[in-house]
């Protein structure tokens, strides 16, 4: 698929995207998130779902939490115009609650998968359990972040999300040291000629994850 096609067909999917009514999240929401960035994008970020300040401006991470992964992204120069960044569902769940699993599916099914398709991006970035649970479901952000996964043909290296990051220093620094390690591996991916062709992610030598139990599923 060409770059133009895959941004037709994306585009396309936006506008569809925009008067969705698949689920009852759509009479709470001021304006639909559906994401942003190229439709060529390397990398395809996946957070929850949108907040206040994204439900007000139609755009994701555009609170505190994007101020950080804005400055994740710089650390590895990197900003959001070069990375695709979208969320798990697409209108902002009333109060902030979780995302309804009802939801999350219906999201999915109808936008989700869709979008991973078009976008086809190398490597594939969940941010926080509720993400990870789409992609890798039975597996935990403690256990799987800052470590590579291969799903349908995708590399998939999940990250704690950003807001973890806001609340504890601590994980803070492991998004720090897992945007290190992202960096390493899209660097391995544009060396590599033949990684569309096999199944096995390119060897990058990213840590594996220390975390202890207690410290899985806060995110
Ligand atoms: S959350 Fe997703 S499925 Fe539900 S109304 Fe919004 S766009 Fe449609």
């Amino acid at each position: 698929m060409t770059t133009e096609s895959r941004q037709v067909r994306l585009d396309l999917m936006v506008s569809g995207m925009l008067s969705c009514k698949a689920c009852p999240l759509s009479s709470n929401r001021t304006n639909v998130v559906p994401g942003t960035g190229p439709a060529d994008a390397e990398i395809m970020f996946i957070g929850e779902a949108p907040g206040a300040k994204e439900d007000t401006q139609g755009e994701p991470f555009v609170g505190q939490s994007g101020k950080l992964l804005d400055a994740l992204l710089s650390s590895i120069e990197l900003d959001r115009n070069s990375v695709y960044i979208t969320n798990t569902v697409k209108c902002r769940p009333p109060n902030n609650r979780d995302p309804l699993q009802s939801e999350l599916d219906t999201c999915q099914d109808h936008w989700l998968d869709a979008q991973i398709a078009i976008i086809q991006p190398k490597i594939l970035v969940p941010l926080g359990r509720h993400a990870l649970n789409r992609i890798l479901p039975g597996t935990t952000i403690g256990q799987s972040h800052g470590k590579t996964f291969t799903k349908m043909g995708f590399t998939v290296y999940p990250i704690y999300h950003p807001a973890a990051g806001l609340r504890q220093i601590r994980y803070k620094q492991l998004l720090e040291e897992d945007f290190k390690n992202l960096n390493i591996l899209l660097k391995s991916y544009e060396k590599s000629q033949d990684v569309q062709t096999t199944s096995q992610a390119p060897k990058a030598n990213i840590p594996s994850s220390n975390e202890n139990n207690s410290q899985i599923n806060l995110f």
